[in-house]
Parts: structure tokens; C-alpha cells; sequence
């Protein structure tokens, strides 16, 4: 498994950096965003470091998509953002691919409760 051990991600999928884990399995991490832009915002992530999608082999991206759109469900949101930027260009901050989930809360989308507090 490729890790950097100058990389925040790779340190808090290590556990050096505490974080709000919300999910994982031996592939994939995912844990609530630092700075939400909206409640439950949360990041999912491959253990595998790298910094942009072109750095993952497939077999490590795979389950990304499935367990962010796990997380969309779990958090009751009916709308919300799947986003992943690759590149200073693009916005991307964090030099370890993630993908943000970002719940667009509505009074109609009954928030479930039970998640880690940000
Ligand atoms: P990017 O702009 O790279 O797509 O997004 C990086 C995200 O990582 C930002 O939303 C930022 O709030 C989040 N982030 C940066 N450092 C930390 C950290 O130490 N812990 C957590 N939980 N999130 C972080």
C-alpha cells in the first residue's frame, strides 16, 4: 500500500491525526470534513496515497463512489454534491485524492441523527 508519511490524510488514516471516522474498510476511509461547507460534509478517501486520480490504480478507487453514495443516504439528504478535484486549478487543497460528499439539508430531508458532531 503506497502511503506518505508527510500527507495529512495518510496520517489520519494511520490514526496520527485524530478525525471523525464515519466509515472504513481495507481499501477506503472516510471521515467528516474539518472546515464543512454544510452539516455532514465528509470525505471519503483511498488508503492508498497518491495525489490525483490518475495516481490510484483502479482497484483502489473502486469503492469510492459506493460508499460516498452510502454516506449521501445515511446522512438523509435527498440532494447533495459528490465532488473530487485534481489539481491546484481545480481547487484541490489536499494532496491525497478524496472525494467530498456535501449534503444539501432541506427541511423535507429529515436529517438523521446519530452522526458525529462536527
Ligand atoms: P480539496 O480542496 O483538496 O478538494 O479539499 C480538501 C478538504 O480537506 C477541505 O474541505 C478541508 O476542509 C479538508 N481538510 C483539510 N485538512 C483536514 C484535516 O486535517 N482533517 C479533516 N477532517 N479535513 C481536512
Amino acid at each position: 500500500m503506497a502511503t506518505d508519511a508527510n500527507c495529512i490524510f495518510c496520517k489520519i488514516i494511520a490514526g496520527k491525526i485524530p478525525s471523525k471516522k464515519l466509515y472504513e474498510t481495507d481499501k477506503t476511509f472516510a471521515f467528516l470534513d474539518i472546515g464543512p461547507i454544510a452539516p455532514k460534509h465528509c470525505l471519503v478517501i483511498p488508503k492508498y496515497h497518491g495525489a490525483k486520480l490518475t495516481d490510484i490504480p483502479d482497484e483502489h478507487l473502486q469503492e469510492l463512489l459506493p460508499i460516498a453514495k452510502k454516506l449521501a443516504k445515511a446522512s438523509g439528504a435527498e440532494q447533495y454534491n459528490i465532488l473530487q478535484n485534481n489539481g491546484r486549478l481545480a481547487h484541490q487543497q489536499v494532496d491525497h485524492v478524496h472525494f467530498h460528499m456535501i449534503p444539501k439539508p432541506s427541511e423535507e430531508s429529515g436529517l438523521v441523527i446519530g452522526w458525529p458532531t462536527q
